[in-house]
This record gives C-alpha cells, structure tokens and sequence, in this order.
C-alpha cells in the first residue's frame, strides 16, 4: 500500500498525473514498481506468458532468428536482442533451437534489456543454467545502450507495459484523462480542464484515444537502426491492427481483472499495442513493414503443429495432453485463447523483403 500512499501524497502536493505517469510509478517506481518487487509470471503468480506455456514458442521464435540471420547474409557477428525478457524462458528456448545451426551460435552475442534488478537475476540464472555455454550475456537499462551494429530484436509482451496518455472526446473538443484524488481520498479518474488543440480527430464523443509516446519512440529508434545496420525486429503483443478509440487500460492480478487504480505496484498493468502507430513510425524512419498477423496464423507458418506432433510422439499421455492444450492456448482464436488477441509485427532493414511467418 506504500506507494498508493505516496502518489496520493504526489497529488495532493502537485495535483492531478497524467495516466502516463501513473503508469511509469506502478510498473517501473524503483522501489515499490510491480516488475522491481516480484516475479509475475506462471499459474502462481499474476499472469501467464507464450513462453511460460510451451517451450514451442520460444523454440519457433529462435528458429525464425535462424531464417533471419541466414536472410541477412549470415553475418560473422550480430546482436541478437531480446527486450523485457520475463524470466529468460524465451531466450534460453531459442537459444536451444539455434544449436541446429553453430555458425548462427557463434555469430550471436546476446543483450538483454531489463529494468528490474529481480528480474534480470532470474534471467541470468535462466541462461546461466540452459545447455549452451561459450556466448557473451550482457544486460542493458535500454535498448540506446546495446553497441551498434546488424541486429536481430524480439520483444513479447515488451510494448504493452509502456506507459499510454488517454484522451477522452468530450462535448468541448479532447480533454486528457488524468489521475487525481476523489472526495473520499481515494485515486480517481478525472479530466484536464483545457481540451487539447493539438488533437484534431473526428470521432464521437465518448471516444477514448491512447498514445505511448515511448512506445512510438522506441518503435523509432529500433527501425532507424536497422536502417542503418541490417536486421530485423519482431514485435509480439496483444493489440490491435486499427486505430482504438477505446479505454484498453487494464490491470490483472492473480489472474483477475482488478481496478486500475486500486493497488498500484501490485497489479500488472498494461494497454493494447496499437500496431498501426508503431508500424506507421517505423516506416517513416525507413523500415520495411511485415504483418501484423494474428499470434496464430504467425505460429502455424512457422510450424507449431509440426513441432507439437514431434513432441508428442516422445511424450507420455498426460505430457501428450498437456502439449495439446498449451499449443490450443497459442493458437486458438477463442476469449481465453492468444491466437487471435495477440499479433505478430515485424520490422526490417528493407533489403529483407520476405520474413519467415509472414
Ligand atoms: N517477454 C517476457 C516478459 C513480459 S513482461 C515474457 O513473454 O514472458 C514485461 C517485461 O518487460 C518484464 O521483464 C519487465 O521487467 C520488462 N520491462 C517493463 N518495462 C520495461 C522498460 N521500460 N524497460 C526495460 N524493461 C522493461
């Protein structure tokens, strides 16, 4: 409850925050932020990620780094990326799937960008344990930091925890929502007082439009640097493919939808990617665009359920069982299902024409 304490003090000391900074406060506050102070991820934590589900997705994302390398001209040397690396499940799978492939191997030197100290140990411990020796792991605050050169980046569930304004359509023009005090004390919801000029998009009223300036900067700045340098990046998130006017604002808890507002730090809080915009910038620096497709169509391109019958055929029952559900749980286009939430997008140097998946 600390740091429900402490942002209400920081608005009864400045006033109401953009929704922006709340976000920064309850993901990333260095001390009491939800990813410094805990472990989220699995069925005894707050949510569940691919990775976390079946070793597959890990294993296809590794090899669709293998179809890039290979694409790029097999570099000698190349950084292969991975931003907001959970426990370091991925990385430590596709790593796996690259030993099919030693030059690939060798030529990778692996970057990590995380923020939260827990974290970054898990991961280390992660690779540190995973059959493969003899590469260079390096942890970095931000994706600026990583040395430049030709690069190969993925990034699940990495935009979605990027801090978004929200602007509400009102019968005055767009007004920004904001973080402030209710009467009983409580954090509450409330509106800007001046509409924004800069906002000139029709839409109805009631309508809300999100905007993660750090998102579309990052988006930037990964596309001008493969511009420059060679490479690709895939981006994975649960988002949209058209422009939102909609309140995706969210937080889970323990599996749960919870109020936003109600235990900053301790609730995963997240937003829709809105694919158009990162896309749209990327392009502008350059780029070449691939997708966005649906988790489920990018994953059956790639071979899930090749990989899943080969799986099943050295497993026991329960284990043959268990491969079927989680892949369902990857592909499946139902509600509780990624398949068709989630959305793969990639973005290369624009010399790749074709990517594997899309
Ligand atoms: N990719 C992982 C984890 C997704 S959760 C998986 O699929 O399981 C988001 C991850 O991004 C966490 O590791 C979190 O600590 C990290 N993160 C969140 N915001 C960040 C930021 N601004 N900079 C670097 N890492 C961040």
């Amino acid at each position: 409850m600390s740091l429900l304490r402490e942002i209400a003090e920081l608005i009864a000391m400045e006033g109401p925050i953009s929704v922006e900074r709340y976000m920064e406060l309850a993901l990333s506050h260095p001390r009491y932020g939800y990813y410094h102070s805990r472990d989220p991820f699995g069925e005894h934590g707050d949510f569940v990620t691919a990775p976390e589900i079946s070793q597959i997705f890990g294993e296809l994302i590794g090899l669709w780094a293998v179809d890039c390398w290979a694409r790029m001209g097999e570099p000698e040397k190349f950084a292969l990326i991975e931003l907001g690396p959970g426990r370091g499940t991925l990385m430590a799978d596709a790593l796996r799937a690259g030993r099919l492939v030693p030059r690939f191997l060798e030529a990778a030197s692996v970057h990590l960008v995380e923020t939260s100290e827990a974290l970054r140990a898990k991961q280390r411990e992660t690779l540190e344990t995973a059959q493969w020796s003899g590469h260079s792991l390096a942890w970095h605050e931000s994706f600026a930091q990583i040395p430049e050169g030709p690069f190969i980046l993925v990034a699940n569930e990495f935009f979605d925890a990027l801090p978004i304004r929200q602007y509400l359509r009102t019968a005055q023009g767009w007004r920004e929502r904001l973080v402030g005090l209710g009467p009983d004390g409580r954090l509450d919801f409330g509106l800007s007082g001046e509409p924004m000029p800069d906002i000139r998009l029709a839409a109805p009223q009631g309508a809300v439009l999100e905007i993660s300036s750090a998102g579309l900067a990052l988006s930037r700045e990964i596309a001008t640097r493969l511009v420059g340098f060679g490479g690709a990046a895939l981006l994975i998130d649960y988002g949209h493919t058209r422009q939102g006017f909609g309140d995706t604002l969210q937080a889970v808890r323990r599996h749960e939808f919870v109020p936003a507002l109600e235990a900053p730090g301790e609730a995963d809080l997240t937003a829709h990617v809105d694919f158009t915009a990162l896309g749209r910038v990327a392009r502008a620096a350059g780029a070449a665009l691939h997708g966005p497709v649906t988790q489920g169509r990018f994953l059956r391109e790639l071979g899930i359920e090749a990989r899943a019958r080969k799986l099943k055929q050295k497993a026991s029952e329960a284990q043959a069982a268990e491969i079927e559900l989680a892949t369902a749980r990857l592909i499946g286009n139902g509600p509780a299902e990624m398949g068709a939430l989630f959305k793969a997008m990639a973005f290369s140097v624009p010399s790749l024409s074709t990517l594997a998946g899309f």
